[in-house]
């Protein structure tokens, strides 16, 4: 293992010009090498386009041999000469920290700091709707959302395929308007499933309209700004019902996000999409998820496994699909670093915030590490500097445990410690640590019904499937013994005369 993090803090980024949509922020990479790479070798996008990507730059939790790697662009996709795919956009820890201009470490403090200054969206004119340069309405001839766009299937066993990064925009009467990511099933030349996990804003949303017996009219936006997704990524507390996460993305680019009306539906649409699908969710209409496949699983979910096909779920009714020219169609392979970003990075600004206002600079930084795909693991610096601060640490994991339920294990470890580098994390672990009296244990808590030993069968004393375990490691130095824990000094060189090539940076 490796550090996962490796590049310079304190990248000077202020003369990049601006990334206002998914094309400026690939002109970025471009000025980056290894960043982001493109093929026109033909890919099918069927189940071949994501095992090409697993093996160049998938990581996290997808099942090995798979690496860190690249973004990476299809321009050749088979069946659908007019589209490209982009794979990958977030799957790494130091281009996220490029498109959103910061040193790669520091992430969780510049998200913690845009959800602390948001920036709602605005209105703008039709002039700059680029997203509805070209239109397909569903009332056209032979209209086909399935030869439109080429949404990936990203393994034979899925139920069909995916739009894996649709951040659906959708609004309500009282309570205002939420974005999310959710997973979309083609299902048919105009219908799609949409999944949601418990709890989501947009589903509260839809409830709604459904016992008024209204449709539901939404915009699924997608190829945006990287802003916008990992901003819209955000849960409740930090951004309870009714928040648009929309102004987190304008937060951090101390600009707000553009939207214009919808061509088919009272909605409004992100303006610099690549492709906006427009629609209605139908009132009380279900399907089942594999209804077209029947292969049971739905599609591979963030912790490295096949998720369940669900048998019912509501039906999005397309009416016209808008794009720019020859469009973008972004997606993600499921499972990944991907993932580990956009779920992750949120995760430790709500954990970060939270801390701050409770232990204020006791906590100095935060990781929600790729193993648990940005959910399940978070490493937590502490700085102690009396023997009470043994019991704040402690403190400090119950207050990380409250702001995101779907954590199941921290690490805390003190700050000579490099969170982002899993073999130091490792050997505080091993040297810092008698599991007896450094193991906390809280049984059958809320948690995550992907996890799959969150279930009965796995512990009977478990409640129901998505209960579990809460563990507490604490790799952190009891305080009165802080001086039989000092790190071997090694003198401090300047090392780059002995090796050039290295290009190492110093200090
Ligand atoms: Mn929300």
């Amino acid at each position: 293992m490796t550090a996962q993090v490796d590049s310079p803090d304190g990248r000077a980024m202020t003369d990049e010009p601006p990334i206002t949509d998914l094309r400026t922020a690939l002109e970025r990479l471009t000025r980056y090498p290894g960043q982001l790479i493109e093929t026109d070798h033909p890919v099918d996008p069927a189940a071949e386009l994501a095992g090409v990507y697993k093996r160049i730059g998938a990581y996290g939790t997808v099942a090995r041999p798979t690496r860190l790697g690249p973004a990476m662009m299809f321009n050749s996709v088979t069946g659908y000469p007019d589209s490209r795919v982009l794979v990958g956009l977030m799957a790494s820890r130091e281009r996220v920290g490029i498109l959103l201009d910061s040193p790669p470490r520091l992430l969780t403090q510049r998200m913690a700091e845009a959800v602390r200054n948001p920036q709602g969206p605005v209105l703008v004119g039709a002039e700059e709707a680029l997203c509805q340069q070209v239109i397909h309405r569903a009332t056209d001839p032979g209209f086909d959302l399935r030869t439109l766009l080429p949404a990936p299937t990203n393994t034979p066993d899925d139920a069909g395929p995916y739009f894996c990064l649709g951040l659906v925009l959708g609004s309500d009467p009282e309570l205002g308007t939420d974005v999310t990511i959710h997973r979309l099933c083609v299902q048919s030349h105009d219908e799609m499933s949409i999944f949601f996990a418990p709890g989501r804003h947009i589903d509260e949303f839809r409830r709604r309209a459904e016992a008024a017996g209204r449709p539901f009219p939404i915009s699924i936006n997608m190829g945006l700004d990287p802003a916008i997704p990992i901003g819209a990524t955000f849960e409740a507390p930090t951004t309870p019902l009714g928040y648009d996460e929309l102004a987190i993305a304008g937060g951090l680019r101390g600009t707000p996000v553009g939207l214009v009306d919808c061509v088919t539906v009272e909605q409004k649409a992100i303006a610099r999409a690549e492709i906006v699908i427009e629609g209605y969710i139908l009132p009380d209409v279900r399907v089942a998820e594999d209804q077209n496949t029947h292969t049971g699983h739905a599609m591979p979910e963030f912790p490295g496994y096949n998720g369940p096909a669900n048998p019912s779920l509501p039906v999005i009714k397309v009416t016209a699909i808008t794009t720019r020219h020859h469009p973008i169609l972004q997606t993600l392979v499921g499972p990944g670093e991907e993932h580990t970003s956009l779920a992750g990075i949120p995760t430790e600004a709500s954990i970060y915030n939270a801390l701050d206002a409770a232990l204020p600079g006791f906590v100095t930084a935060v990781y929600a590490h790729t193993a648990g795909g940005g959910k399940f693991l978070s490493i937590l610096e502490c700085n102690k500097t009396r023997p009470f601060d043994d019991g704040r640490a402690r403190q400090a994991a119950l207050i990380a445990f409250g702001v995101y339920s779907e954590l199941k294990n921290i690490i805390l470890v003190d700050a000579d410690v490099d969170i982002f580098d899993t073999d130091d994390v490792l050997w505080a672990m091993q040297t810092r640590m008698q599991n007896d009296i450094d193991i906390i244990t809280i049984p059958a808590v809320a948690g995550h019904v992907l996890d799959p030993t969150q279930s009965p069968a796995y512990n009977p004393a478990l409640p129901a499937v998505g209960t579990t375990a809460k563990t507490i490691f604490d790799a952190t130095v009891p305080y009165h013994l802080k001086a039989t824990f000092e790190r071997a000094h090694f003198t401090d060189v300047d090392p780059r005369p002995y090796a050039p090539d290295l290009n190492l940076l110093y200090p």
